[in-house]
């Protein structure tokens, strides 16, 4: 669908994957039986496609099992434009809605890259270990999300 403030619309993908970059939390939207089900999740990004890792049942998982299709959204850069009058206030922001379907990882050489790739994204600069345990590698889920269509837009 056409963004209605067109103005504001980003479209190259470089500019796109760098408001990705910048974001802390990745908002997934799932279709749960007919209910809208949204979850604040982290993540980690590359080639279009948006990592993360769950526990291995609760609702999230069921949903994501019955519908695969989600949205993602993420958000960069946002502030609050105050104005001394109250109708001018406004947001800065960049943000970033992505379309796709989940995808389960399952090979554990996938599943341990795509952990470090996530913990790799919140590190800042720390250090850590990669050396968990294969049972628990095998209770945690891993799964990613190709986006389809990647849209943003920025404001202010
Ligand atoms: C900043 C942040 C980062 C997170 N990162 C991850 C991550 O990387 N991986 C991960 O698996 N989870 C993460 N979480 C937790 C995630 O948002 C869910 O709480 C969690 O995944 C369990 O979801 P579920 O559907 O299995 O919940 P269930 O335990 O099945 O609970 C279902 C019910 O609990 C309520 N509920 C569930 N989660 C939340 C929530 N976050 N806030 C308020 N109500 C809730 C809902 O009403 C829902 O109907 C993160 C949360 C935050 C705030």
């Amino acid at each position: 669908m056409k963004m209605r403030r067109n103005d504001k619309e980003i479209q190259n993908l470089a500019a796109i994957e760098d408001i990705i970059g910048r974001s802390c939390i990745c908002h997934l939207a799932l279709n749960d039986e007919g209910t809208p089900y949204v979850l604040p999740m982290c993540f980690a990004y590359h080639d279009r496609t948006f990592s993360f890792h769950s526990a291995s049942d609760g609702r999230k998982i069921a949903a994501l099992r019955n519908h695969p299709d989600v949205c993602i959204s993420v958000v960069a850069g946002y502030d609050i434009l105050r104005h001394p009058k109250g109708c001018s206030w406004s947001m800065r922001y960049e943000s970033v809605v992505g379309f796709g379907r989940v995808r389960f990882i399952e090979d554990p050489a996938e599943k341990r890259l795509t952990l470090e790739r996530i913990l790799l994204r919140y590190a800042g600069g720390h250090s850590f270990s990669t050396d968990y345990s294969e049972e628990i590698l095998q209770r945690t889920l891993v799964f990613d999300v190709c986006c389809d269509l990647l849209t943003a837009k920025v404001s202010g």
